[in-house]
């Protein structure tokens, strides 16, 4: 059985005294026990406020992004290990902003995910179509083309440290959200492709659902049997929606 995971993405959003107040509302809102596992995902200055401030709390602290470097002449890039060190157990990789906007490719994608696992960190692998690639019935070509981007690259058993999560970019900050049976779909076609590989890893590994989720769809989303949780960016930085969601995923 998999435990429920989900995570707060922030973005490029918030300041100290906004994560002073979610971290209160938090602390009062979301069981010490019992619960799903929340992940509480600020940008890089926070991180450190926000271990600080949830140190005895079941809410871990992630990353938004990590370098694919250990470390040297890489201006503005932040290694898993400094990331490690700073308290974080999670981090986000091959968000559709950062292969967008970045040009992640998947190798660097791959790279990014492998340099996590080793410190230890969770990464977080997104993967997602946009409305062409689904409108074109391409959803599954793409979706399970970015897994195996990772996957044949580093390997099953690197691969099982971490966690998917399927983001449909249409979907993500557009208020659209996947029905509950869309994305249960390509949930099972991400399970199915992790069962080819090895059964173990397909039954452990946890995939979270992002894009629109709010309190609203979160119970008929996390009640599919191959969502693991949601991965929620815009509802995240009101701290009682956020909550209310997190607390749909028991
Ligand atoms: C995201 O950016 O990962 C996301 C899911 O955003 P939103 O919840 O705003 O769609």
């Amino acid at each position: 059985m998999r435990n429920k995971l989900v995570a707060a993405n922030w973005k490029m959003n918030g300041d100290f005294s906004a994560l002073a107040a979610w971290v209160a509302v938090m602390k009062e809102s979301v069981p010490e026990e019992g619960g799903a596992q929340v992940v509480f995902i600020p940008p890089y200055p926070y991180l450190r406020a926000a271990v600080d401030a949830l140190c005895r709390t079941q809410i871990g602290v992630g990353a938004q992004d990590v370098s694919a470097h250990v470390s040297g002449a890489f201006t503005g890039e932040v290694s898993a290990g400094m990331l490690l060190e700073c308290g974080c157990k999670y981090v986000l990789v091959g968000h559709s902003e950062r292969r967008s906007m970045w040009s992640e490719s998947d190798e660097i994608v791959a790279a990014k995910f492998e340099a996590a696992t080793k410190v230890g960190l969770i990464p977080i692998l997104c993967v997602g179509e946009c409305l062409e690639e689904r409108e074109l019935g391409l959803t599954e070509k793409v979706v399970v083309g970015q897994l195996n981007g990772v996957l044949d690259r580093v390997g099953p058993t690197i691969f099982g440290a971490g966690v998917v999560a399927y983001e449909p970019i249409w979907a993500i900050g557009t208020g659209l959200t996947a029905t509950p049976q869309q994305a249960q779909e390509v949930h099972g076609v991400i399970r199915s492709r992790l069962a080819a590989c090895d059964d173990g890893l397909s039954e452990k590994t946890q995939i979270l659902y992002g894009g629109s989720v709010k309190a609203g769809n979160a119970t008929e989303l996390f009640s599919m049997p191959d969502i693991d949780g949601g991965l929620v960016g815009g509802a995240s930085l009101d701290a009682g929606e956020f909550a209310k969601i997190a607390n749909a995923a028991l």
